[in-house]
């Protein structure tokens, strides 16, 4: 493909975007009511770092005033987080989101010269294996099935626990630090294979059950399979009768917010089909069946299916229904009374992901779970709803940035007293756990999920089948 050719694709993409968008950026009045909640723009101050410098620099591409090739456009644009609090703040109903996602497909699809610094080489590296690994069930297990064996290793815990790798590499000790966050909680150890036991919890007769299908992820499903059955157990304990969808595959989240979207697309057509009979399935005198998500950035984008694929005539129908079927498990168990368990006797403070906060509006569900467990001592987090800066990949593609949000973040989780930080989303347990360790906050970082399935075992609600 030519370099005009190449242009002229990636100008109109980005004018296709903001076409689409225009009524709401034309009524962009400029007012700046989102800078105050970028966290970038409140680092530096930088004006082209904050939501109307980048949808300026957009629309300067969009009408041809800038390159698509631009350094300093793909400069400010891979310094946004993705985090939508500008989306929150903005009166106008700015769909910033959407443009930022357009901007990063334009960006890749015209390639560049190629990487140039070691960041970009990373950052290369990164998309490539979310190209190549992610989309396959098969490699993407393998891959997990090394990093579990990485994490559980006694070399982690040597490079961990002395130091040594911090004082060869910051950033790798960092990255191990993530993995390691993923380990088991200590109070599971040996509980991870219980049940629900129906002599203990009284459950609805199954033909009076809410269908609900968990949405396994790849990242939970790999690392975090102990939240995976968690999750079905309370949402059991709840009057919910799970059901396995065993060929859905990884949403696509990571792919969308670096800018790929076709291969985003493609893996939310190959949920739609996976989930389509569970879908189908509309039986009498119970609620409509629901796909329950317990990851915040995988549930934003299962959610936005629909606009995902809107132009795509075999699945714009059937995006729409899968989307409206989707709800985070905090919002199906909110939905009704949720069943007490036994005493935890803990400080705990909860980080809201933006992903759930400010993506898809989930703003009160949490604090009701949270409020529902016997002896939760709940010590509310000064800008619980600010990015934690793990967003994705960025905390290993913009270590800089990431770090210095983060610190924050750890100063004002310590300021609570809290023993237990509880979040609701995988990447930003991940995150939130690497820089509990990193800044010395005397705390555990854990789902708000497995917080409320400790309360249920210790009720004496399950059961060990071995
Ligand atoms: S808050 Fe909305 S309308 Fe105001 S400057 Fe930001 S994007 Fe524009
Ligand atoms: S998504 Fe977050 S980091 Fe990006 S412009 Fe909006 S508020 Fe700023």
């Amino acid at each position: 493909m030519s370099l005009e050719r190449t242009v002229e694709v990636t100008t109109t993409s980005l004018q296709t975007a903001l076409a689409g968008e225009m009524e709401k950026i034309t009524g962009c009045i400029h007012c700046g009511l989102c800078l105050p909640v970028c966290p970038t723009y409140n680092q530096g101050g930088n004006e082209n770092d904050s939501p109307r410098g980048r949808i300026y620099l957009m629309r300067a591409v969009a009408e041809g005033r800038l390159e698509i090739d631009s350094p300093s456009l793909s400069r400010h644009i891979d310094l946004c987080l993705g985090c939508r609090a500008c989306e929150t703040a903005c009166p106008a109903g700015v769909r910033y989101g959407h443009l930022l996602e357009a901007a990063r497909e334009s960006i890749s699809e015209h390639g560049g010269s190629g990487p140039s610094t070691p960041a970009d080489l990373q950052k290369s590296m990164l998309g490539l294996a979310l190209r190549l690994v992610f989309p396959h069930p098969r490699r993407l297990a393998g891959s997990l099935a090394i990093f579990r064996l990485l994490r559980d290793s006694f070399l982690t815990r040597l490079a961990l626990g002395t130091g040594l790798l911090r004082r060869v590499s910051a950033s790798a000790d960092f990255a191990l630090s993530l993995l390691a966050s993923t380990a088991p909680l200590p109070w599971r150890r040996g509980q991870s294979r219980v049940e629900v036991d129906p002599q203990r919890v009284e459950l609805p007769p199954a033909a009076e059950r809410h269908q609900v299908a968990v949405f396994t992820g790849c990242v939970m499903e790999g690392l975090f399979t102990d939240t995976n059955r968690a999750t079905s157990r309370v949402l059991t304990v709840n009057g919910c009768q799970p059901v396995d969808i065993p060929t859905q595959v990884c949403c696509g989240a990571l792919h969308a917010h670096s800018g790929d979207l076709t291969t985003a697309r493609q893996l939310a057509r190959r949920n739609i089909d996976a989930f389509e009979q569970f879908l189908a399935s509309s039986p009498a005198g119970r609620p409509s069946p629901t796909i329950v998500i317990n990851a915040a950035g995988c549930g934003a984008l299962l959610k936005e299916y629909g606009e995902l694929l809107e132009d795509d005539p075999a699945y714009a129908e059937r995006a729409v229904k899968f989307s409206n079927s989707v709800l985070d498990v905090t919002e199906v168990l909110a939905r009704g009374e949720i069943r007490r368990g036994g005493e935890l006797d803990e400080r705990v403070t909860f980080d809201a992901p933006c992903h759930l906060f400010h993506a898809q509006r989930v703003q009160s569900a949490p604090q009701k779970v949270l409020a529902s467990i016997p002896g939760v001592e709940y010590r509310p987090l000064d800008g619980m709803q600010d990015c934690c800066g793990g967003a994705g990949i960025y905390n290993l593609s913009e270590p800089e940035m990431s770090g210095a949000i983060l610190s924050e973040k750890i100063e004002r989780v310590k300021a609570t007293g809290a023993r237990i930080l509880a979040t609701a989303n995988p990447g930003c347990q991940m995150q939130l756990s690497a820089g509990v360790r990193l800044y010395g906050a005397d705390c555990q970082v854990v789902h708000l999920v497995d917080l409320l399935d400790e309360s249920y075992r210790r009720a004496g609600f399950y059961t060990d089948p071995d």
